[in-house]
């Protein structure tokens, strides 16, 4: 993948909001046999909320107070569920402590101490990573699953005290992006840092086979090695992201396709950049692509 530098193709292409990096993308991009979408931000709005609270019966926390430690934690990232959580505890009046030690490892979650007490957040796998028992959220984090919401463990001084659920909704667009790139006859696919139940009701809702094309629990350094996987099958691929952790996959991809609604490192990385965030930009590049080829031949 080379930057954005020109952008090419014909005045239906800026009409579309698609800028093309050059002659290069916009021959490749019609091409690829694969174009493999991230999630978050890119399939959903990138906006989630809380949702759902699930208390451990033992905690020693009320709701409030477990999401008043979590929101405290989060106050010093920028990821969506900082956001989702800082989000609902504003709602609800809820008093932050300053957090100190803030330590955030990328695709599992954060520590950070407030108020004299560790406060641990994330993933399941970040749980287990701390050497914390997680084995009796099963039926919650099945439940969560179902309802596409991703799930944050919070655990205190070493404890998992509660289990959050947040959500985030698909944008609009991007149920009938995946139904044309199937018409268009391109392979699509799904990669993402999130649980697999998540990942898995996300794709059943935007119209992907959740046993075929669903790579989740993919940690950010690893997004890049999902599509040399696939490259090494012998497929071309085109990969679309909005965040920092999706660049080094667009600059592996053999097209990469950035939101121009998501981080300026994205963009930079990208072959091609959609100036909205409306998924339905690709098929659209897509068919531009392959109808600028016809021109040419
Ligand atoms: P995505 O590919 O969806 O953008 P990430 O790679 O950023 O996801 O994160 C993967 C998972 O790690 C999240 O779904 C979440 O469970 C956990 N995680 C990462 N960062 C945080 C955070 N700041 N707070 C809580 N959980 C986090
Ligand atoms: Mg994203």
């Amino acid at each position: 993948a080379t930057p954005v530098s020109v952008m090419v193709g014909s005045g239906k292409a800026a009409e579309l909001g698609v800028l093309f990096g050059g002659g290069r993308a916009l021959e490749q991009l019609h091409r690829v046999d694969v174009v493999a979408l991230d999630k978050t931000g890119t399939l959903t709005a990138g906006r989630p909320t809380l949702t759902a609270l699930h208390l451990s019966p033992t905690a020693a926390w009320t709701e409030s107070e477990v999401l008043a430690l979590a929101a405290s934690a989060e106050a010093g990232s920028d990821h969506p569920i900082a956001h989702a959580l800082l989000t609902a505890a504003q709602e609800r009046e809820l008093a932050l402590t300053a957090a100190t030690g803030l330590v955030t490892e990328a695709g599992y979650g954060l520590t950070a101490q407030v108020g004299g007490h560790r406060v641990q957040l994330g993933a399941e796998q970040y749980m287990a990573r701390l050497g914390l028992d997680t084995s009796s959220w099963g039926a919650a984090l099945a439940e969560l699953g179902q309802q596409a919401a991703t799930p944050v463990f919070v655990a205190v001084d070493g404890q998992p005290a509660a289990l959050l659920g947040v959500s985030d909704p698909l944008k609009p667009g991007s149920r009938e992006a995946v139904a044309e790139l199937h018409r268009q006859g391109y392979r699509v696919m799904m990669v993402t840092g999130d649980s697999q139940a998540t990942a898995r009701a996300i794709a059943a809702q935007v119209g992907l086979d959740p046993d075929r094309e669903v790579r989740a629990e993919v940690l950010p350094a690893d997004k890049a090695a999902a599509v040399e996987d696939l490259q090494a099958q012998g497929l071309k691929v085109a990969m679309v992201g909005d965040g920092i952790n999706d660049a080094p996959a667009l600059a592996r991809a053999d097209v990469g396709v950035a939101l121009g609604t998501g981080t300026d490192v994205a963009a930079q990385t990208a072959d091609v950049l959609l100036m909205s965030g409306d998924l339905r930009g690709v098929p659209n590049a897509a068919a531009l692509s392959a109808a600028t080829l016809r021109n040419i031949r």
